[in-house]
């Protein structure tokens, strides 16, 4: 029929638009080192902002104490309680639990955010038990996640340079969120000071290196996508204080607002975009994060609906209402392994309240899934090699990046064996949809060649953020 093929047309067109073959994604690479390098350069170089974390230390396992961790992601925030015993016992015993952030808290004042997340962290203190010893009455430590772009001042305090991920909090911007945090502790009768001050993604480089020192990179691919590595401090030209004695710091990338011409974009993202809170910003960002990609699928189905009446008439209200249809959402659809798609056929009532739909058209949305995905996952392969290639770890050259960046740099790697990277990813779509991360390892190795690739290792590092930053708050603590 006239109508199946104007769809199948629309798709064709749109996967076209979508296309990211090798060719193109090495483009992409050269052009976020180059972005890095301007954005290491001076503030306001490149819409990379590279902002440098105050972290020259990694934990490396003596880390002793107990220390809570605060985790301010787009979606939830996380409470934890980590009894760290150095070297011999680890991590002791450790605690956590997991609070959605009511959606209105998302617009409303920062005060009022931040007394709903104090008045949570003290009901959980609170409810400290067995196992857990506080220093003699030191007041307890925290290591604050805040997953928000930040210009770190020191290592326990930075300013807000702006919401992303849909947040609009008032009087934030600018603004000092330690001191948000300590006022609103104060206020409900908290005593607890905040010794480090983290972005998710350090703190999940923080979390992975305790474990395993291979760890150069981390990133983020949850609600939203960020990336931080180990820098050398003296390859930072914009960084006006005195070099760290490790020579090394963590820069936090904030790559989800890159940009390059050589993205590919659609009239689905540019509509996005124009309807988001923030038009014009965080363009990498609304490519392949969990935030976006279900809505971009929406756009296009809607486009079907519009010009091929892919659902008939009337169009169902749902379809043209943003973010209806989430990723985990799309990823349900895109898993659907049943002969008939009935997970898509789940997926459109639940969402869309569109139903009786034929198996032809059923295929059609599970393609448009595969076609977002598919792009998603391989640009953020470009990311993670565009940044082995910065640090000299992608197997093109001798770079002189990914120092060591612990507090006992000893002369060791003198062994013939090639040396590995690891990456430690965490965010809940990384986690969660399975054929994302296996479009961004596949483009991974494309990239990288085979014999490369086998020596740089992407490794899921769940909740290393949390407990990274209460490793953090250990590791910067004047108690240590
Ligand atoms: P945050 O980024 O807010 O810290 P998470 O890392 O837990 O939170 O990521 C949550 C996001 O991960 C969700 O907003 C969603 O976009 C994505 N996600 C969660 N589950 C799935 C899933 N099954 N499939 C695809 N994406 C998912
Ligand atoms: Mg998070």
């Amino acid at each position: 029929r006239g109508q199946r093929a104007k769809c199948l047309a629309i798709l064709e067109e749109f996967r076209t638009a979508c296309a990211t073959p090798v060719s193109r994604l090495r483009q992409i690479v050269d052009a976020l080192v180059v972005e890095m390098h301007a954005g290491l350069a001076s503030d306001g170089g490149s819409r990379l902002k590279m902002l440098p974390s105050f972290v020259d230390v990694l934990p490396n396992g003596d880390e002793k104490g107990l220390y809570y961790a605060l985790d301010l992601g787009g979606t939830n925030f996380r409470v934890l309680r980590v009894q760290l015993g150095g070297k011999e016992g680890r991590v002791i015993k450790q605690e956590y639990e997991e609070v959605s952030i009511p959606h209105r808290l998302m617009a409303a004042s920062g005060q009022e955010l931040f007394e709903y997340i104090a008045k949570e962290l003290a009901s959980f203190v609170n409810r400290e038990g067995e196992g857990f010893r506080p220093h003699g009455n030191q007041k307890r430590e925290l290591g604050f996640t805040f997953s928000f772009p930040v210009n770190q001042t020191a290592i326990n305090s930075g300013t807000l340079v702006q919401w992303t991920k849909g947040f609009t909090c008032d009087g934030v911007p600018g603004k000092n969120v330690v001191q948000f945090l300590e006022e609103a502790m104060a206020k409900v009768g908290l005593q607890m000071k905040v010794t480090a001050l983290v972005n998710d993604t350090v703190g999940t480089l923080a979390g992975g290196r305790y474990w395993n020192e291979d760890v150069m990179v981390a990133i983020i691919l949850g609600t939203g996508t960020n990336a931080c590595y180990v820098e050398r401090a003296d390859a930072i030209n914009k960084w006006n204080g005195l070099l760290p004695r490790s020579n090394s710091m963590v820069i936090n990338t904030e790559w989800g607002n890159f940009w390059s011409s050589h993205l590919p974009k659609t009239y689905a993202d540019e509509g996005l975009d124009a309807d988001s809170v923030n038009p014009g910003e965080q363009g990498f960002e609304k490519l392949i994060s969990g935030m976006y990609m279900g809505d971009i699928v929406r756009r296009v189905l809607l486009k079907m609906a519009q010009e091929a009446d892919i659902f008939g008439k009337p169009i169902a209200p749902k379809l043209m209402q943003p973010y209806t249809l989430s990723t985990p959402h799309m990823s349900k659809m895109h898993g659907d392994e049943t002969h008939d798609l009935r997970n898509v056929a789940k997926v459109l009532k639940d969402a869309f309240n569109i139903s009786g739909t034929s198996l032809t058209v059923r295929k059609i949305v599970y393609m448009v899934c595969e076609v977002v995905c598919e792009r998603g996952g391989r640009l953020a392969a470009a990311g993670v090699v565009g940044i082995l290639k910065k640090i000299g770890r992608d197997g093109t050259g001798a770079g002189a990046g990914g120092q060591p960046l612990s507090r006992s740099s000893s002369a060791k790697n003198v062994s013939s064996r090639p040396r590995r990277t690891v990456v430690a990813m965490d965010g809940g779509l990384y986690e969660h949809y399975g054929k994302f991360r296996e479009y961004l390892q596949q483009a991974t190795t494309e990239l990288l060649g085979e014999e490369v690739a086998k020596n740089v290792l992407i490794e899921l590092s769940k909740d290393g953020s949390g407990i990274g930053a209460a490793l953090l708050a250990a590791s910067h603590s004047p108690s240590q």
